[in-house]
């Protein structure tokens, strides 16, 4: 589950890590109260308006701005909350702002320069170890970075028998350059860092900038956090900052249902039992010359309810052309799926305006086919997987 920057820092904030501070606001009158708040609570000047959405590189796309005085906080916290953020990562659509962080400038001028910093937590699936990903190359996209100066990426494992070491975090905040003051502040960040993550049961934390303020303090000026879906139920607190706006409509309908839905981007609907399987079958529309419009796996119980919801969530994507029913009845009898599906068909009538090929393969198999051949409805069966995707192909063209 993907928070907002504004969440992100909260939890940062809660288990000491430093952070560039801000007060979330829905209008622009609350975001000149916030930047009142601010200014008096930090003694900030100027302020920075962030807009919140689920999508980086809002910088670039003009979701990040300063305000030198309240005018200009009411100013563009009014441009930027409504707005369709169209960034490197997000659809040309853009993402809708409902809301800005208000947050505190900490790039003033001072004794020293600031500097910025690029640092991540994540898993490293290839070993099953945390990792402390970072470089001296901060607030930039970190794939540019990667590709283009590889060297100036730095990954520091960690043992989960022993945790971060003290020395871990001094080697890191050494070869990021620092030393004195900001050193000691950067092993520090680095440690409340770590422990935030483990704690919260993250499994992202990307912070992009790390600041280096012009009075050698080490903050996070950004944050990107996802929270492990697994453990959510013994996160209520995380679990409750969940902003359906930001996902995909469909998806959250799916997964109430206890569907497990990925919108796709293709003209071919798909209706599978087991991952393993729904994978195969995406494949397999591959290779009849159609893309697949989602992945579904509609999980052991395929009746005619849950096969009937199965339908209209796959029938809300509009490019949905023709749809292929792959089961395997292991457990489920196929002769139960079959009569789910013309049960369904036949309570849905006209909303069902797509070509349904249905491929039924283990338990009472036979029986099933004639189930659907003797329908009547305009649904055609098939035994072989090839076969299935032959008739993909024949509805398509
Ligand atoms: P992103 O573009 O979505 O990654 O958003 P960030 O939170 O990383 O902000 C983008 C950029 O805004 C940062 O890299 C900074 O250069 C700039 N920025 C953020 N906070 C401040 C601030 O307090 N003062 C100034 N002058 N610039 C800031
Ligand atoms: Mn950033």
């Amino acid at each position: 589950m993907n928070l907002h920057e504004y969440q992100g820092k909260e939890i940062l904030n809660s288990f000491g890590v430093r952070i560039q501070r801000g007060i979330v606001a829905t209008t622009a009158d609350e975001a000149v109260a916030a930047a009142k708040k601010l200014t008096e609570e930090t003694g900030t000047g100027w302020h920075v308006i962030k807009a919140q959405v689920h999508a980086g590189g809002r910088g670039k796309g003009g979701g990040v701005k300063l305000a030198k005085n309240l005018d200009e906080v009411k100013e563009i916290a009014g441009q930027i909350i409504g707005m369709d953020l169209v960034t490197p990562q997000t659809s040309a659509e853009g993402k809708r702002v409902h809301q800005v962080l208000v947050a505190e400038d900490v790039y003033y001028p001072g004794e020293s320069e600031t500097s910025e910093f690029y640092v991540s937590v994540l898993l490293n699936r290839a070993t099953g170890r945390n990792m402390i990903m970072y470089s001296t190359e901060g607030g930039m996209d970190i794939e540019t970075v990667a590709e283009e100066t590889p060297h100036l990426i730095f990954t520091e494992e960690i043992d989960p028998a022993t945790g971060l070491l003290p020395f871990q975090a001094r080697k890191i905040a050494f070869n990021l350059g620092l030393s004195g003051k900001a050193f000691k502040e950067m092993t520090k960040f680095i440690a409340a860092l770590y422990t935030a993550y483990v704690q919260s049961d993250s499994s992202l934390f990307e912070i992009n900038p790390v600041l280096k303020t012009s009075d050698d303090l080490i903050m996070a000026v950004d944050a990107k956090v996802t929270i492990d879906d697994n453990a959510l139920y013994r996160r209520k607190q995380y679990a409750e900052m969940r902003d359906l706006r930001e996902e995909n409509a469909i998806e959250v309908e799916a997964n109430a249902l206890g569907l497990n839905y990925v919108d796709l981007d293709g003209n071919v609907g798909c209706m599978v039992n087991g991952a393993g399987l729904a994978m195969a079958t995406m494949d397999l529309i591959k290779m009849s010359g159609g893309e697949p419009a989602n992945f579904l796996d509609v999980g052991g119980t395929a009746d005619a309810k849950r096969v009937e919801e199965a339908f209209r969530i796959i029938l809300k994507d509009p490019n949905v052309k023709a749809i292929l029913i792959n089961i395997f009845g292991g457990i489920v009898r196929c002769d139960r799926v079959a009569q789910g599906v013309v049960d369904a068909y036949k309570n849905m009538g006209d909303a069902i305006n797509v070509p349904i090929i249905v491929r039924l393969q283990g338990t009472n198999a036979d029986i099933a086919k004639k189930l659907i051949d003797n329908s009547g409805l305009d649904v055609q069966s098939a035994v072989a997987f090839k076969e299935a995707a032959d008739k993909v192909k024949a509805v398509l063209s």
